[in-house]
């Protein structure tokens, strides 16, 4: 049976650029797979990554650590993003890793160690200045409150993030770096030594050794994506390579004569007589109506563009008067000798973090070995 649309992940590319990472660095590697693992499917990506020799896992949230725990992984996994009032206890009982970037967050998660008599293991995150994560006003109070506490927790983790990793020689980087350093000499002067300092995602891991330290934290380069094509260009310099690829069905394909306006609000007018085909997938399965009149999709070798608005469930290609689609045939919007997802990305004015992790639902993964 064919299917209307599905992304195809080859989970090969997944481990081999876990294996091309590991081979560019002396820290241990954390698998990001937060987000459906930026859209690819959680449990398949984070047992990839940990075949490929990732030796920690990182997600957001608890529901996201919680469910690769219960999948049956075993490895290390840190969730950050664990707002006040949530389940501590069970990230406790799950043997979840947890940041720790406020006093509030602190105290709540010796509350839920206390009741549950595990020691957690914390990840402390500093804010050196992206203004997001992490202590600032509040790092002093904290200091002395983990002085006090410090033996009912495991300081497992020292961290910040980047503002600008993907602008190499940018002067903040380097201020980021000086700040963490000095943080980390205060948190040392307690006697307080954490296993694991980490800093780097995938832009920082690729060109800046200096911010590598314990372990690198790799989330779009995992999946072989650029983290910025203009900055740094393509991914293919590092050896690593796009592990989506996403296809839908030709769902018609119909001679349409020149002055027919195409779609809704019939934005399009066709000014030569064409062939048209329906594509049936649309935003609803993450297909940016941005990109309407814009984007270029790939079927049995050939380039056609969209033309006219993109609907919630299809859109519309001109496939040139010559052409030999027909109904059924696949169609790639980006991946594997088609568009990138850089390409679609430009045309619907994002990166492309966002045009993989907003493939919808309703898509199934399929996935190649
Ligand atoms: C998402 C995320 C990463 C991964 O970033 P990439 O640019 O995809 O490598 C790393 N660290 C944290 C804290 C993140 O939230």
């Amino acid at each position: 049976m064919t299917m209307r649309a599905q992304a195809e992940i080859d989970l090969g590319a997944i481990t081999h650029n876990i294996r091309t990472i590991s081979a560019r660095t002396s820290a241990k590697v954390l698998a990001v797979v937060k987000a459906d693992a930026y859209g690819h499917g959680l449990i398949p990506v984070a047992q990839a990554a940990l075949d490929g020799g990732a030796h920690y896992l990182g997600v957001a949230l608890l529901e996201e650590a919680i469910s690769l725990r219960t999948s049956g992984i075993t490895a290390p996994i840190i969730a950050w993003l664990t707002p006040p009032g949530s389940d501590f206890q069970k990230a406790l009982s799950h043997d979840i890793e947890l940041s720790v970037p406020s006093a509030d967050i602190f105290r709540e998660i010796l509350a839920a160690a206390k009741e549950s008599e595990v020691k957690p293991r914390i990840h402390i995150e500093v804010d050196t200045g992206m203004s997001r994560g992490g202590f600032l006003e509040d790092w002093n109070v904290f200091l002395s409150e983990l002085a006090e506490h410090q033996n009912e927790v495991e300081a497992s983790g020292f961290w910040s993030h980047f503002a600008r990793a993907d602008e190499p020689g940018e002067v903040a980087n380097a201020r980021q770096l000086s700040d963490f350093e000095h943080k980390l000499a205060q948190l040392q002067d307690l006697g307080i030594h954490p296993t694991y300092v980490h800093f780097a995602n995938s832009a920082a891991t690729l060109t800046n050794s200096d911010a590598q330290k314990d372990i690198v934290r790799v989330g779009i380069a995992m999946y072989g994506l650029s983290p910025d094509i203009t900055t740094l260009g393509e991914v293919s310099q590092w050896g690593l390579q796009p592990a989506m690829t996403l296809k839908a069905i030709l769902h018609l394909v119909k001679h349409v004569p020149a002055g027919s306006a195409v779609g809704y609000g019939g934005t399009a007018v066709l000014d030569h007589d064409t062939k048209l085909g329906v594509v049936a997938m649309g935003y609803a399965d993450g297909i940016s109506r941005r990109t309407s009149s814009s984007a270029a999709v790939t079927i049995n070798g050939e380039r056609a563009h969209i033309i006219g608005r993109v609907s919630m469930d299809q859109f519309v290609v001109d496939l040139g008067i010559s052409s030999n689609a027909k109904a059924g045939d696949m169609v790639t919007i980006f991946g594997h000798q088609a568009s990138s997802a850089d390409e679609w990305a430009q045309a619907a004015g994002t990166i492309n973090y966002e045009i993989v992790t907003r493939i919808g639902p309703r898509v199934p993964r399929i996935y190649l070995h």
